[in-house]
């Protein structure tokens, strides 16, 4: 297994990323493409809290990493017309850290907090209040004479984004008035996420090109672009430097990249519950024992899109490999599982 190879397909932030995203991120609605249900609400809060002159509620995004929580909370930052500040629950140690960005705050700013289901127990109490009542205390001095002081904070945006929303505790969760779950996005949504980078990145792309790439790309614009640029490569040193249908599918092939968007961890993954478990049911542990795979990384990462495809099944049992998964290998069940049972 090559676990300390980068994933050409993960949707987890590489350094290699950071070029492409900040030249691709888009800055506003009209450039956010797909996500519709979830910009059509947020567009009316942010519009009703405007009105209102106030601050928007506290908002938790949540999904899968590469499906855009960042970006929006950019773009909801700047309809506001505010100043975001960015930070990420595991950078915020002790409450000391959090006490300070939050006295950096100014009126109307939002807080960006990444990965907020990481935030450490005692840090993530010093949000309470200031989430609920926009104050928060702080001890002064040890023992007997030891003070607490409260603080007035100004009227501020938490926006909180997760891949693990079940992991948030449940007064933090609460303290959100707005909640959004980012969904995959579809094929077309993709390809016209695709066509518009190529512009940016000034490549040239057919439709049929774009939807190729959109296909393999997991539902998540971040592997997009990714994959996007990677075929550029193969484009300008093999083709002639035009993305079409057979560019991108000669490139992805060579890349490992299947027809379905599963590259070689996802194919070790269903080959180790097919070959080894007989389809399962097996459990997150074991499966993540016998690939090398962090079972996080599993759960967070691999699963939601074998899951959303239909390759796997959770039960209560564990993890279990489905027709559709078997029909992709093109190989058949060795003893029937009946699914309905576990
Ligand atoms: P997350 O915070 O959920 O991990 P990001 O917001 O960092 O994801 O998105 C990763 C990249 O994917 C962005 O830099 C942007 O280029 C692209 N992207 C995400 N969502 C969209 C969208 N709705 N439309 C166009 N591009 C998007």
């Amino acid at each position: 297994m090559e676990t300390d190879k980068p994933r050409l397909i993960t949707s987890v932030y590489t350094g290699e990323d950071q070029d492409i995203e900040r030249s691709l991120r888009p800055k506003t609605f009209a450039d956010y493409h797909g996500q519709e249900k979830v910009k059509e609400q947020v567009k009316v809060y942010i519009q009703a809290a405007k009105m209102r002159g106030e601050a928007l509620d506290h908002v938790l995004l949540y999904g899968p990493p590469g499906l855009g929580k960042t970006t929006l909370s950019q773009i909801i930052a700047q309809e506001m017309g505010a100043m975001i500040k960015t930070t990420s629950g595991p950078a915020i140690e002790r409450p000391g850290d959090m006490a300070s960005i939050l006295n950096d705050l100014s009126a109307g700013d939002v807080l960006f907090v990444d990965e907020i289901h990481r935030l450490p127990r005692v840090t993530e109490e010093v949000l309470y209040p200031a989430m609920e009542d926009f104050v928060f205390d702080i001890v002064i001095g040890k023992g007997q004479g030891a003070k607490s002081i409260r603080i007035n904070l100004p009227r501020f945006t938490l926006i909180g984004a997760t891949t693990r929303v079940g992991l948030l505790t449940a007064p933090l969760r609460d303290r959100f008035g707005i909640i959004q779950r980012l969904e995959p996005y579809t094929v077309p949504e993709l390809t016209t996420i695709i066509r518009s980078s190529a512009n940016v990145l000034q490549i040239e792309t057919d439709a049929g090109g774009a939807q190729e790439i959109a296909r393999r790309s997991r539902g998540t614009p971040r592997i997009a672009n990714r994959l996007l640029k990677r075929v550029r490569d193969f484009a300008q040193v093999k083709y002639d430097g035009v993305i079409d249908a057979e560019t991108s599918k000669a490139a992805l092939d060579l890349l490992e990249v299947d027809k379905m968007g599963l590259d070689n961890v996802d194919r070790s993954v269903l080959l180790c519950m097919m070959d080894k478990f007989g389809g399962g049911p097996v459990g997150l542990d074991t499966l993540s024992a016998s690939t090398g795979e962090d079972a996080e990384t599993i759960e967070d990462v691999y699963e939601p899109y074998l899951l959303q495809l239909g390759y796997i099944q959770r039960t209560p049992r564990g993890r279990v490999a489905t027709d559709l998964c078997y029909a992709h290998f093109e190989r058949n069940r060795d003893k029937s599982i009946d699914l309905v049972k576990f």
